[in-house]
């Protein structure tokens, strides 16, 4: 047997673990920010059949430029997109992967606002490409100031925007958005993974406007797809031109194709709950605020609140009673995915149960 030192790995890999978020069979899980909510029975037999049919041609390639799925993209987001504005990968991390490659690399910097979602630096690090972050304000939002300046300051070739932005579920609005595209030259990535459980319009709206702005999107939150594995983007064709010449030749399985395809179908069973999930994560900050936790204000399905005097142990004491919740963000908080109205009511009695110490608070 080797180890990992025995190898000729990458330089600056070294001492690097695999990154995630812990998998464990729990009762109730609410740490990666999924829908709750498994596809119907008609709508599981129905991607059955479609992978059934996709099978007969498993001898062969799939479409590399997935176009039937794309055009289906294209007109689920609307905003009179053709899917030459749209590629799509294997979740948006694949997409990230995509534009980091293309429009980053050695010698070359992306710019993010922490705290955010923790894959950026992965992307960042697996594309040699330098990874530069900028706090957010106090409360966690972003002006235009804030990011130009910033981008004045580091010249990324990539600026990334989460909004809703995870962990903490604060969001940037268009004006802001239109402002930074004005006033930068970089490729503005907005991540819109879970823009469907906003309130606030969409950065589509700007992108007749703006040629490098790209917005990012996910089947996996909102459409209830995680295990699908579909991720997608709408930009102008020349920045799908650049992602087809990064992406792995066949990058998306014909069975992801066709089982995406039927998903996008049954759009309005599968976002049915978009609303309740927003409404469960408001209710429950509402509850948090009821019991003197600082809770962040989040236009997502999830939830970042505190501040934990020991927030590990908080974690650990939930996962005791059988809820796993998420470690992340800044000190002293956890954060909370919506979960069904059962699951919620356990996350509920387990917090009073434990009746945690917060900062500050003498135990
Ligand atoms: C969950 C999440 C994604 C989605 O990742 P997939 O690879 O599509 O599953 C993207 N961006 C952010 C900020 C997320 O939280």
């Amino acid at each position: 047997m080797i180890t990992l030192e025995d190898l000729p790995l990458r330089a600056d890999l070294v001492g690097a673990e695999p990154y995630g978020a812990p998998q464990l069979v729990v009762p109730v899980v609410l740490n990666v920010n999924e829908n709750p909510y498994p596809p119907s029975e008609a709508v599981r037999r129905e991607m059955a059949d479609a992978v059934v049919n996709a099978a007969a041609g498993l001898n062969r390639y799939p479409d590399r430029e997935a176009l039937e799925l794309r055009r289906d993209l294209a007109s689920y987001l609307g905003h009179g997109l053709s899917h030459e504005s749209i590629w799509a990968a294997n979740g948006s991390n694949e997409i990230m992967s995509h534009l980091l490659t293309a429009f980053g690399g050695p010698g070359r910097r992306v710019l993010a606002f922490t705290p955010t979602y923790s894959m950026y630096p992965e992307y960042a690090r697996n594309t040699c490409t330098g990874y530069v972050t900028v706090p957010r304000n106090p409360d966690f939002t972003l002006d235009a100031d804030l990011i130009c300046g910033a981008a004045e300051e580091h010249d990324p070739t990539v600026v990334l925007i989460a909004t809703p932005n995870n962990p903490t579920g604060t969001i940037v609005g268009n004006d802001v958005i239109d402002e930074v595209c004005s006033r930068t030259d970089a490729i503005v990535v907005v991540d819109e993974a879970y823009q469907e459980f906003a309130r606030t319009p969409s950065a589509l709206e700007l992108m007749s406007k703006h040629p490098r702005l790209v917005v990012s999107r996910t089947m996996s939150k909102a459409f209830a797809l995680a295990g699908g594995r579909v991720g997608y983007l709408a930009a102008q064709p020349a920045v799908v031109d650049a992602c087809r010449i990064v992406r792995l030749p066949y990058h998306l399985s014909a069975q992801t194709q066709a089982v995406a395809r039927v998903a996008l179908r049954h759009k309005d069973e599968l976002l049915a709950r978009v609303h309740q999930l927003a409404a469960e994560s408001r209710t429950f900050e509402q509850w948090l605020r009821s019991r003197g936790y600082a809770v962040v204000q989040s236009e997502a399905n999830f939830t970042l609140f505190g501040r934990f005097e020991d927030r590990h142990d908080v974690w650990q004491q939930l996962l005791d009673r059988g809820v796993l919740i998420r470690e992340t963000g800044p000190d002293g908080f956890l954060r909370a995915s919506a979960g069904t109205p059962p699951e919620m009511a356990t996350l509920r009695d387990a917090l009073d149960d434990i009746s945690p110490t917060f900062q500050g608070e003498t135990a």
